[in-house]
């Protein structure tokens, strides 16, 4: 080797040494994005051209998975709010999405749009916690809603709840735990068969108005209901649409001391046409509930 060259004393010329062929990282000779003189590459700048994706530098055209996920996290948010752009990212999401890209685009995606629109699409539990943990996330128009309503599981929401500094956002990570917490319950109900249990839950459960519903769906027994018709007055039309006995229905049309919206609803329901003669010609009663009989 060129004694020089040995000391680092290099004869340049751009990027290579011309005596020893060493090369260094600068003055390249650039020909879209590859160095003629060293082969060094640079990353291409992702943009859309005449409906494909291309470099903006070499003009190289790209249908990869991999060049969609560089030109989604690349993309900056001005450019994602212009003109004709929001239809570009939707289609190169859809690109993606099937594949573990759409979970990087969704981290580290530079534009908050693309990254809102890819969290859209994330169903990976880790993930989307980090998506709530990121502190850039945390706007009112940001990705972080899309993903706590993607996350089911309710060990990662109490963790999010109390590692987040923001009380809004612990309190809707709180919602979110109740939401599912309700929906399992209720899927617990519709295993219970027995009417007397479901009655039984249905008065100690007062603080779960969802669930309230769910366990009136159950019960077919008349004489169970009648007696939660009297006790319950959240629900009386949910429990009117159970109750098959027209009779029973009659009283309640009949009955003073009953809204007149529950009465008419009550009315509806009777099907028997001796019944709805009965109320017709009854002058005790009110006549805008005869009429509609
Ligand atoms: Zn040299
Ligand atoms: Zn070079
Ligand atoms: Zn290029």
């Amino acid at each position: 080797m060129n004694l020089l060259c040995k000391l680092n004393l290099h004869k340049w010329k751009g990027c290579k040494c011309i005596k020893c062929s060493t090369t260094r990282d600068e003055l390249h000779n650039w020909e879209g994005c590859r160095c003629v003189n060293c082969g060094k590459t640079k990353e291409h700048k992702y943009h859309w051209k005449s409906s494909t994706l291309a470099c903006k530098i070499c003009s190289e055209q790209f249908s990869s998975d991999e060049s969609f996920y560089k030109y989604l996290i690349q993309i900056s948010d001005w450019d994602a709010n212009s003109f004709g752009f929001d239809k570009n990212i939707e289609y190169a999401i859809n690109k993606i999405k099937a594949t573990p890209y759409i979970d990087r685009v969704a981290l580290e995606a530079e534009s908050i749009n693309v990254r809102k629109i890819a969290t859209c699409e994330v169903n990976d539990q880790k993930v989307l916690s980090e998506i709530v943990l990121d502190d850039r996330n945390n706007d009112r128009y940001s990705p972080l809603w899309d993903a706590i309503d993607r996350i089911n599981q309710i060990d990662l929401l109490k963790m999010i709840a109390d590692r987040h500094k923001d009380n809004g956002i612990k309190e809707m990570v709180g919602k979110r735990i109740e939401d599912i917490e309700d929906r399992l319950r209720s899927q617990e109900i519709t295993s219970i068969e027995d009417q007397q249990t479901l009655k039984e839950m249905y008065i100690d459960n007062d603080n779960y108005p969802k669930l309230l519903k769910a366990i009136i769906e159950k019960i077919t027994n008349q004489n169970i209901l009648r007696e939660l018709y009297g006790i319950d007055d959240k629900h009386k039309k949910t429990i009117i649409q159970k109750i098959k006995d027209d009779k029973y229905l009659e009283k309640i049309v009949a009955d003073y001391s009953e809204d007149i919206d529950i009465v008419l609803f009550a009315l509806n329901q009777i099907t028997d046409q001796d019944i709805l003669m009965n109320i017709c010609l009854r002058e005790d009663l009110d006549r805008q509930i005869r009429r509609a009989a």
